[in-house]
């Protein structure tokens, strides 16, 4: 030992060791203290891609009064409007990484992690998580947030009807919300609307009756007739009226199974009507129809859909066809279809009131139009076509009149 004792080297050597093992209880002590100060100091919430309030959140960050961000992530949608524009619409949410916001007079920070390596396998979506984090102890603050967010985005949707499209096996919004259609402009036939509507009404009113009997809660209706007859327009019109969202599933689809038809229908977003469009082209006669569409949707995975074995809660479902005679007699057996009703050609009672709808202060005109037109055949949407034409004179409306009739006559 004594050897050792005095020796330079060793001298240097131990001081090295004393010094190296006091920087790593300093780096260990600085992280605890990390730690510590990060538990007892700072609130921090997440909210994952999985949840609801996710897009809410996302859209919260990015309004105006909050911060603009620099990075930014884009979504386009493309709207078709029913004239055929097209319309293409942007919208903005803080690119992934860190960014810093300001909310009641506090400094967050946001994190938005993107997971490349994790995604949703039903979606193939990958994985999202956005993380706040402020100086605090006081969660409260989190709480307000959500509430703040939730409310702005329920006002972007207020007045507005969202249209969501199955995609694989969940609901995707379509395009931005869309002003609702006041139920008045879309014209059907005496007393068409009101059956529909009141049969609704009660159907909603009367949910503790269909639990006490062990009936599925759920109401379909089929709307079937001429195309432009107003069938679309009518079910969007009254999901506006009744302040309820459309979701729309396209049963053409080739990649659509039965088990992505039964989730879907599994997980309708709340308030909304599941629209089967144009049903007949989908099945004829228990059969998939012949040209190349070879589906993993069977007949029986449709009925089980219709007969609501998979539905949640309330279930509201309009089926629409332009040839209800194509269709297998299983699928609009009542108990299935409850509410049948033909939206055809303009009758005299659609003719007069459309009339007066473009023609508000010319009623004395509109008898003498509506004879040389009913019976024509002409559809609600070629009466409208046809009124766009003379949209600034009645007079002339009704002195072409005879013309168009006997181009409608001879369709
Ligand atoms: P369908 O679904 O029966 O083929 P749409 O609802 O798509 O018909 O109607 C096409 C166009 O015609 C829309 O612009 C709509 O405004 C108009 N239209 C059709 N039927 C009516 C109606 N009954 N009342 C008012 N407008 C109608």
């Amino acid at each position: 030992m004594d050897v050792l004792k005095g020796n330079p080297y060793f001298d240097a050597g131990f001081g090295l060791a004393l010094m190296g093992v006091g920087l790593g209880l300093l780096r260990q002590a600085s992280r605890y203290s990390l730690v510590l100060a990060r538990r007892h100091l700072l609130v921090s919430m997440e909210v994952t891609n999985k949840d609801p309030a996710y897009p809410w959140v996302l859209q919260w960050i990015n309004s105006p009064q909050r911060f603009m961000a620099q990075h930014l992530t884009a979504t386009t949608s493309v709207q078709t409007s029913a004239t055929g524009d097209v319309q293409t619409l942007f919208s903005f949410s803080p690119s992934p990484g860190r960014h810093i916001i300001t909310y009641k007079r506090r400094w967050i920070a946001v994190e938005r992690k993107r997971e490349q390596s994790m995604v949703n396998v039903n979606t193939g979506q990958p994985f999202e998580s956005v993380m706040f984090t402020t100086v605090g102890t006081d969660r409260r603050i989190y709480e307000d947030l959500l509430i703040e967010a939730q409310r702005a985005a329920l006002q972007e949707t207020e007045d507005r009807t969202v249209i969501y499209k199955s995609f694989t096996f969940k609901w995707q919004q379509f395009g931005h919300p869309k002003r609702r259609r006041p139920l008045e402009s879309v014209i059907l036939d005496e007393g068409v609307a009101d059956e529909i509507i009141d049969d609704l009404q009660d159907f909603k009113a009367s949910y503790q009756w269909y639990v006490d009997r062990g009936i599925p809660y759920r109401r379909c209706y089929m709307l079937h007739g001429t195309p432009g007859s107003g069938k679309t327009s009518f079910i969007t019109a009254l999901a506006g009226h009744l302040g309820y969202n459309i979701c729309i599933l396209s049963l053409s689809d080739p990649s659509l199974t039965d088990d992505q038809l039964a989730q879907c229908l599994s997980v309708v977003p709340q308030q909304s009507i599941v629209v089967m469009e144009d049903i007949d082209a989908v099945f004829v006669d228990r059969a998939a129809k012949p040209d190349g569409f070879k589906p993993g949707l069977s007949f029986s995975g449709l009925l089980n859909v219709l007969d609501g074995v998979v539905a949640g809660e309330e279930r509201i479902l309009f089926l629409t066809t332009n040839h209800i005679d194509r269709l297998d007699s299983a699928i609009i057996r009542p108990g299935r279809v409850d509410v049948t009703k033909f939206l055809g050609p303009a009758t005299r009672f659609q003719i007069e009131k459309m009339f007066l709808k473009f023609f508000p202060s010319d009623s004395s005109l509109v008898s003498q139009f509506a004879e040389n037109v009913s019976g024509t055949g002409a559809s609600m949407a070629e009466l409208q076509g046809y009124f766009m034409i003379h949209k600034h004179n009645a007079q002339s409306a009704v002195d072409d009149a005879k013309f168009f009739a006997r181009a409608m006559a001879s369709k």
